[in-house]
């Protein structure tokens, strides 16, 4: 990718944005090196440091907070050829009741990617919560997982600790600085999955720039960046991220009985259904119908739960899908 942008005459500046200066046509962004960068077009991808692109509503995510290590064991219990996704038993807590107790109130999986029978990425994740549980939490219980599991750790080649910012408002829509990737809200809020979603976008929002430069006399800076804003937060997209976040509110106060419940059903349902949800490639009508048929699959147990849980949350979305007309 660098070699084609280099080919393409893409020039790099390496430095941090402190801040930028919109005039008619064109914007200024200032570095911390001194230095002054004149731009038709500022696209802002500092992630969740949100440097660039502006809020106006308060910022309230989830936080889905996870501890992974890649490593070299003695031996694991797992297919090689295959991965595990979200293993929701608490089986390894049974003689340590004081996180048997946590992890039912706030539970966390296991992600198991094995690679050969002694090298394997394990990452104990918890899903989302606010506040976020804390690191040392999430690893104590990865150690008694990987001791129930009679996994030996010998080295761990990389570990990695991941707190990702999930749901929460979108920035003011649309605005001059332009966003991509958690800067612009793009992570799903039921999930916490970005990259995907993000690289597919790349190439929409890279076209849309091309276009309006193309026309770049007859907009102002601000319709320029209007017109492309609403290419990448269109209105089925807005409304697609509006259920997603109606999903992460059930799901933040769901214990761990409810959770499993609430993924028995999930599972349960035809793969087109939690493919496309997992992935971002169901929209509104869809969605509905993949609610719906969640709650046909779902135990009376879980019904209760997603009604007592969901009720608050559906009239909010209800009322922000109501409110956000194109
Ligand atoms: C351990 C871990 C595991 C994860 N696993 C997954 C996964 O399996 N699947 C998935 O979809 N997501 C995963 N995520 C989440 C995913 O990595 C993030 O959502 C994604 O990296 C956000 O991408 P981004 O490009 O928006 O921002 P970032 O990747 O955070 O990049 C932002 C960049 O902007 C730079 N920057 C910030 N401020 C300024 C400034 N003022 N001036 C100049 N530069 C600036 C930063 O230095 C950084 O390089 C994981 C995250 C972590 C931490």
């Amino acid at each position: 990718m660098l070699q084609k942008c280099i080919a393409n005459g893409v020039k790099f500046h390496q430095a941090k944005v402190i801040k930028v200066i919109h005039e008619e046509s064109k914007s200024l962004l200032i570095c911390n090196d001194g230095v002054t960068i004149q731009a038709t077009l500022v696209l802002d991808a500092t992630g969740f440091s949100r440097s660039l692109v502006q809020y106006d509503k308060p910022y309230n995510p989830g936080y889905q907070v996870a501890y992974g290590i890649l490593a070299e064991v003695e031996e694991h219990p797992f297919d090689v050829d295959k991965m595990l996704f979200m293993d929701w038993r608490d089986s390894h807590l049974k003689n340590n009741l004081e996180i048997k107790e946590r992890n039912s109130k706030i539970p966390t999986f296991l992600y198991a990617m094995p690679f050969s029978s002694t090298r394997i990425f394990l990452e104990e994740t918890s899903l989302v919560a606010r506040p976020g549980l804390k690191m040392e939490d999430i690893q104590e219980r990865m150690v008694c997982r990987l001791k129930h599991l009679g996994i030996k750790v010998k080295s761990i080649e990389e570990d990695e600790r991941c707190v990702i910012p999930m749901g929460g408002p979108l920035p003011v829509l649309p605005q001059r600085v332009l966003g991509i990737g958690g800067t612009a809200g793009m992570v799903h809020p039921s999930t916490g999955y970005m990259v995907a979603r993000t690289l597919a976008a790349a190439p929409i929002v890279a076209k849309s720039i091309i276009r309006y430069l193309d026309n770049e006399k007859k907009a102002s800076g601000d319709d320029l960046s209007a017109g492309i804003w609403r290419e990448l937060w269109p209105i089925e997209r807005r409304r697609q991220r509006e259920f997603f976040c109606f999903g992460m509110d059930i799901l933040l106060k769901l214990d761990l009985e409810g959770t499993r419940r609430f993924f028995d059903a999930f599972f349960d349902l035809e793969p087109r259904y939690w493919h496309g949800f997992l992935s971002s490639r169901l929209f509104l009508p869809e969605l509905v119908t993949f609610g719906l048929s969640l709650f046909a699959h779902a135990s009376n147990t879980c019904r209760v739960e997603i009604m007592a849980k969901g009720t608050l949350p559906l009239a909010t979305m209800i009322g922000n899908l109501v409110q956000d007309r194109d």
